[in-house]
């Protein structure tokens, strides 16, 4: 998606494309697409810089992705082959940060000074803001909550390697292997399809707001990790708020109501109910919000501090 945002950070016009191929030039040609697409409807003149939110580790100053699983690049110049493309000043950031900067500055966070994003998806995103900074680390990879192991022992396989990430256990994937783990105990359950998986997780979890005794087991596992992560995140940073979200994240109260008592009771030396875990409020617009909000400064750096 390319976006026009304005000073005030709202969405003033957009336009959408389906990444199909994710070579690194492919990629960069369906960006220059979208941002011509916005370009072909305003004065260029009228923008000032462009904001990238890219998955994965990016050098902040070059805006190269070092490394990027999800689209499985190594050391890709991003920011200079996009500013080449649509002439402009490109500034890359890792998109699940540029989601904190966008939900903390304009959405559920506005006003706090300790946040957390966490952003439930097909992994987990996340992005920490304490003391009103954004940390971001000595190698930019400050954040990275996704990959801390909450089952070290009997959790799932994450895909970076490591058994029991938070992500792996409560993702909307984590939300698909939960119901696929029980499944053995609910043999005439059809829950799970056997090649599910693109739009599983949404599926289960209407499943179990509805009632369905597969769905309900799996949710309760999914809630029960869930809090065992968020739980690790008030000991690390005990913010004034986790903001959730993710397709998941929709579930609302279905979620909050009974995630709160189980994280409390796993909070153990952070003081009890100083941290609110609420949902988010951009939803998918967070990312390229925040993107932008990293442009008008002059990049991450520069949008942290100011
Ligand atoms: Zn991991």
């Amino acid at each position: 998606m390319a976006a026009l945002v304005d000073d005030s950070g709202k969405i003033v016009l957009r336009a959408e494309q389906d990444i199909e191929d994710q070579g690194f030039e492919p990629v960069v040609e369906s960006i220059g697409t979208v941002v011509d697409q916005v370009l072909a409807q305003m004065k260029k003149s009228e923008v000032s810089a462009a904001g990238i939110g890219a998955p994965g580790n990016v050098e902040l100053v070059s805006g190269t992705v070092a490394y990027s699983p999800n689209l499985r690049w190594t050391d890709k110049p991003l920011g200079a082959a996009v500013a080449r493309r649509i002439g402009l000043d490109v500034h890359v950031a890792n998109d699940a940060r540029c989601a904190t900067l966008g939900e903390y500055r304009f959405g559920i966070g506005a006003g706090t000074s300790d946040f957390v994003l966490l952003t439930l998806g097909t992994g987990i995103g996340g992005g920490i803001v304490s003391n009103g900074l954004l940390a971001i680390g000595h190698g930019a990879g400050a954040g990275e909550v996704g990959h801390h192991q909450i089952r070290a022992t009997d959790g799932f396989n994450c895909n970076c390697g490591k058994i029991g990430c938070f992500e792996a256990q409560a993702s909307g994937t984590g939300l698909i292997r939960q119901a696929l783990a029980l499944e053995p105990s609910f043999p005439r359950s059809t829950l799970v399809p056997a090649n599910t998986q693109k739009r599983g997780s949404k599926a289960i979890r209407k499943a179990a707001q509805a009632g369905d005794p597969h769905a309900l087991a799996a949710w309760e596992r999914f809630v029960d990790d869930l809090a065992r992560g968020l739980a690790n995140v008030i000991a690390f940073v005990n913010p004034e708020v986790i903001a959730l979200g993710g397709g998941v994240s929709s579930a609302g109260d279905f979620l909050l109501t009974p995630l709160r008592p189980k994280v409390d009771t796993l909070t153990t030396m952070a003081p009890r109910g100083t941290t609110r875990i609420e949902i988010a409020q951009l939803g998918n617009d967070a990312g390229a919000i925040g993107a932008a909000e990293v442009a008008r400064r002059g990049g991450l750096l520069a949008a942290v501090r100011a």
